[in-house]
């Protein structure tokens, strides 16, 4: 009955299942989760001699009689009177005027109305107010007013009176039918609602506090769900036979790095060391901030799996960050014996296949990539350890498919995107998390600064400054999302423009567009100090590492998003010089004003991260959906942290007792998050 097509519901049919899909609503399940965005307390009636201009409020009167008026510019204005013991109020619609008839056969009824209310000398007015006639009738219940009242997200082509009323049709139908999936002895640890009851009440709740039960229930129930499948599919990876690998990292690693390693990265890379040393696969995410340096925890990985005879993969984002890899990692390790190659997606057909052969026959022991290893003819001879840097750029799936190019390889991720562990375990939940907490000695923060587009010329006035005393600085172009086309054009407005307001300053210009080699040309240049300024559009976000670089320039900067910003910001600040960024902006929204505010007043990516979450919401700062997780739709992963990790605790309890989810108890429970779940948890064995 829950996944009947939403149609067979009582008042739905053929012509509203298709205005009820636009908002994701297929089944009659789906309209049961359709919860509201909010409740309007509408249980007490006022006296119409007690309404307060401005506030909300219902009221319940005697209809005494309707009349209506044109106004010059021909708008129908009808008003109807009702009356209380205290007095007065009108109620007024605009051109409908279909509701003068309506109230005048209403006379001397009774009726419940709610609204803003307007109050001035000349009287109580409610505006367009909800209302309807009282039933007279004995028990039965109005859905709109007199109650605690839903208000749901809606779209074209149906109300909010409609809404409730399909909703309260689907418990009224389907309440008998409704199984909880939640086992028994869970619900009655953390005493929860039984799911029918929970349905009910989040919809048409009967008082504050039950409502507040069971949206406690239905948030367990998104919490334990999505922790439950992170949990069996880390006790899935745990499971998995893999291979012991063991070598001295720190002592080969010495001989070949510039610097000592940070504390910090110390921990970690024993960390690393102690996960491949195990009978079973790591998988680990590395989370540091930019420029803490994870880099060397992937050469240590690396160095490891090669000494032991297995081949690596990394897989970057991007192909400019592939490239830079390619050259600090080939510089690292080749001393050290290690062959390393390069495969991105804009190499000739002749280059990828040379490349593919050299990774299917050994000859190679670690390959650099973009997406493009991910193809199905790249094959490798014996991979034992993947990497994936910025993992946030990409999807659970794509993990997946870069693993089994390996027969259970080791699995590193790292990440600059600095989440609270609440966050991180919602998310990542399936992965042991390790943390560079410590950037490289002598490093200072960026100076950050933001000045309005008529001050620009002197933001390159500094830049100039800058360059002169041996610096080098990039500016990166406004934000086009449209097309990488205009993105490349904005990139070349901007390098010209350059050129004629900074004559004696080299400039180079770097964008998606320019064919792989090219771009290799323009990095290495800048590396080698031959260009001075490199204009370049939001590509070098990720990743990119020129220590000698020091000021950023960002047009247009309050088209960026705050993570994008710290991002690019992070290219500058990595080496013993004061470095500097200089936002370009007049912005006109609060939210804009305020992400170039937190930019100018931290460097703590921490801190960014949780701006981030409080200006745009958990939903869109980590949508699960693109990590191939089911959605929170109720929960609010910031506020609910006391029922997220009652979830975890659960769900890795569990898991512990039954690992497959077999137990006759449980059989429901994996049918379940197989049908609404199928895509994020392909891979799993369970039920
Ligand atoms: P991210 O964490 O952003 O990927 P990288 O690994 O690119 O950071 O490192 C940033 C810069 O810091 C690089 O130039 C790297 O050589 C340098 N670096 C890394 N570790 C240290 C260290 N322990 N001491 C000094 N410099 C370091
Ligand atoms: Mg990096």
């Amino acid at each position: 009955m829950l996944k009947n097509p939403v149609r067979y519901i009582k008042g739905v049919g053929e012509k509203r299942a298709f205005v009820l899909s636009k908002l994701g609503i297929q089944t009659a399940q789906d309209l049961l989760y359709h919860f509201p965005r909010r409740w309007e307390d509408r249980r007490h009636f006022k006296k119409i001699r007690e309404l307060v201009d401005g506030e909300k409020a219902a009221i319940l009167g005697r209809v005494l009689d309707a009349e209506s008026t044109v106004t010059r510019k021909g708008l129908v204005i009808v008003k109807a009177v009702i009356d209380d013991v205290s007095g007065v109020a009108y109620l007024t619609w605009f051109n409908q005027p279909y509701m003068k008839k309506r109230f005048k056969a209403l006379r001397g009824k009774r009726i419940v109305a709610y609204g803003t209310v307007k109050k001035d000398r000349f009287g109580v007015e409610i505006e367009n107010p909800e209302w309807e006639e009282v039933e007279e009738e004995e028990g039965k219940e109005s859905l709109n007013l007199g109650r605690i009242v839903p208000i749901y997200p809606l779209t074209e082509g149906i109300s909010q009176l409609q809404m409730r009323k399909i909703i309260s049709n689907a418990l009224d139908t389907l309440a008998p039918t409704i199984v909880d999936i939640i086992p028994p002895w869970i619900r009655e640890k953390r005493k929860l609602l039984p799911l029918s009851q929970a349905l009910r009440e989040i919809h048409f709740p009967t008082s504050v506090q039950s409502l507040a039960q069971a949206r406690r229930r239905l948030v367990y129930e998104e919490f334990f769900l999505l922790q439950l499948i992170l949990a069996l599919r880390q006790k899935e990876y745990k499971e998995e036979k893999g291979r012991s690998l063991e070598f001295d990292v720190f002592g080969e690693l010495e001989k070949v790095l510039p610097f000592t390693l940070t504390n910090a990265q110390r921990k970690v890379i024993e960390e690393v060391a102690n996960d491949m040393k195990k009978g079973h696969p790591m998988n680990r995410l590395i989370q540091g901030d930019v420029g803490s340096g994870k880099t060397i925890v992937a050469v240590a990985a690396i160095l490891i799996a090669v000494r032991c005879g297995y081949q690596c993969a990394l897989m970057a984002p991007t192909e400019i960050l592939a490239e830079q890899h390619f050259i600090v990692l080939s510089n690292l390790l080749f001393p050290l014996g290690v062959k390393v190659s390069l495969l991105v997606g804009g190499m000739t057909q002749k280059e990828k296949q040379m490349t593919k052969r050299l990774i299917a026959e050994g000859e190679t022991d670690l390959v650099i990539g973009t997406h493009a290893l991910l193809e199905e003819d790249v094959e490798f001879k014996n991979l034992g350890l993947v990497i994936i840097d910025e993992q946030h750029r990409f999807g659970v799936m794509q993990r997946a498919t870069l693993r089994q190019k390996g027969l259970n390889p080791e699995v590193l991720v790292m990440t600059a995107t600095p989440i609270p562990r609440t966050l991180a375990l919602t998310v990542y939940g399936d992965l042991d998390i390790s943390i560079i907490d410590e950037l490289p000695p002598g490093r200072r923060p960026v100076k950050t600064y933001w000045v309005p587009k008529s001050k620009r010329k002197w933001a390159y006035a500094f830049v100039r400054e800058e360059i002169k005393k041996g610096r080098q600085a990039y500016a990166v172009c406004p934000l086009i999302e449209e097309s990488e086309k205009l993105q490349a054009e904005a990139a070349e407005k901007l390098a010209s423009d350059l050129a004629r307001l900074l004559p004696d300053v080299r400039i180079g210009l770097l964008h998606g567009q320019m064919r792989p080699k090219e771009k290799e040309q323009i990095m290495r240049e800048f590396r080698e100090k031959k260009i001075d300024l490199l204009v370049s559009t939001p590509v070098i976000e990720v990743g990119i590492d020129v220590p000698n670089a020091t000021v950023m320039v960002i047009e247009d900067a309050d088209r960026f998003g705050l993570a994008q910003l710290h991002q690019l910001r992070g290219r500058v600040g990595r080496g013993e010089e004061q470095s500097y960024c200089i936002l370009i902006a007049t912005p006109r929204s609060e939210e804009a004003k305020r992400r170039l505010q937190v930019m100018t007043e931290t460097n703590d990516g921490f801190r960014i991260a949780e701006e981030d979450l409080a200006i745009r919401g958990p939903g869109e700062f980590f949508g699960t959906r693109q990590h191939g997780l089911p959605d929170l739709k109720l929960a609010n992963i910031l506020k609910d942290v006391k029922i997220l990790e009652e979830a975890r605790e659960d769900a890795l309890e569990l898991v512990a007792q039954d690992p497959h989810l077999r137990k006759p108890e449980h059989r429901l429970l994996a049918k379940e998050i197989k049908e609404r779940f199928g895509d994020a948890i392909e891979m799993l064995d369970i039920g």
